[in-house]
């Protein structure tokens, strides 16, 4: 069992598509951020698991998100927007207004990590009354990701690039706030053996079963075909027979 749990919540959803301008829908790139979360968390990092309120286009009502991360004992909890209301746009995050320490703590790591790969305008790091960040028990940051309705945002939501640098600032604040170890990307190179060369631990059986000529002492490690050991077996029963 992953010793975290991380609850991401995708804003909006189904019949709620939050906000949209230019051509997006906020409910989508708040599901596609989040789905790219939950892959890229924990395929980097060990002894973490991600819950997703929604992992489809589907409607909740914003209870449903909260009691999913407090019943399942979530650690944190991000809830992922997209911003309207136009103005210059920009990102920020949210905290609730009479936050615990450990939350202003998640918004200020992940405050800072999503700044940084994201770049452009900083709207600062926020408490609000809002029901997410209220009603989970568990260090709760809401995060809005550029603004639908400003042209300059809108156009780079329509790039990868960007919702890829979102993904790696989000994973990147969690992992920092968790304190999570990645995992180990260099597997042990397994030596290619030599065939030709007994194993250190087979050298003794090799070189009597040579020395008896079941085998003819040629590739040692090869792997054996079914002629191969009939071969051997015909050696071993004549061998066998001259004994007895
Ligand atoms: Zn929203």
């Amino acid at each position: 069992m992953a010793k975290f749990k991380v609850l991401i919540d995708p804003g909006h959803g189904g019949k709620d598509p939050g906000a949209v301008d230019n051509g997006i829908l906020e409910k989508d790139i708040a599901l596609k951020v989040s789905l790219g979360i939950k892959a890229r968390l924990e395929a980097t990092y060990e002894d973490v698991q991600v819950l997703l309120s929604r992992s489809t286009d589907v409607f909740l009502e914003l209870k449903e998100r909260t009691n999913k991360a407090n019943g399942a004992g979530a650690d944190i909890l991000v809830s992922i927007h997209c911003n309207a209301g136009g103005g210059k746009g920009g990102f920020e995050t949210f905290r609730y207004t009479s936050a615990s320490a450990n939350s202003v703590k998640l918004q200020e790591t992940l405050h800072k990590a999503i700044m940084s790969k994201l770049g452009g305008i900083d709207r600062g790091q926020k408490a609000q009354n809002l029901h997410m960040v209220r009603e989970s028990k568990m260090p709760a940051v809401l995060t809005e990701n550029l603004f639908v309705d400003v042209a300059a945002d809108a156009d780079r939501l329509k790039q990868a690039s960007v919702i890829n640098a979102i993904i790696d600032g989000h994973v990147q604040g969690i992992a920092t706030y968790l304190g999570l170890k990645r995992t180990k990307e260099d597997k042990p190179v397994t030596q290619e053996r030599d065939i030709n060369v007994p194993s250190k631990w087979a050298e003794t059986t090799w070189k009597e079963v040579t020395d008896k000529g079941f085998f003819d002492g040629t590739r040692p490690g090869a792997t054996v075909t079914r002629e191969e050991l009939g071969t051997v077996v015909s050696r071993l029963l004549k061998y066998v027979d001259k004994k007895g």
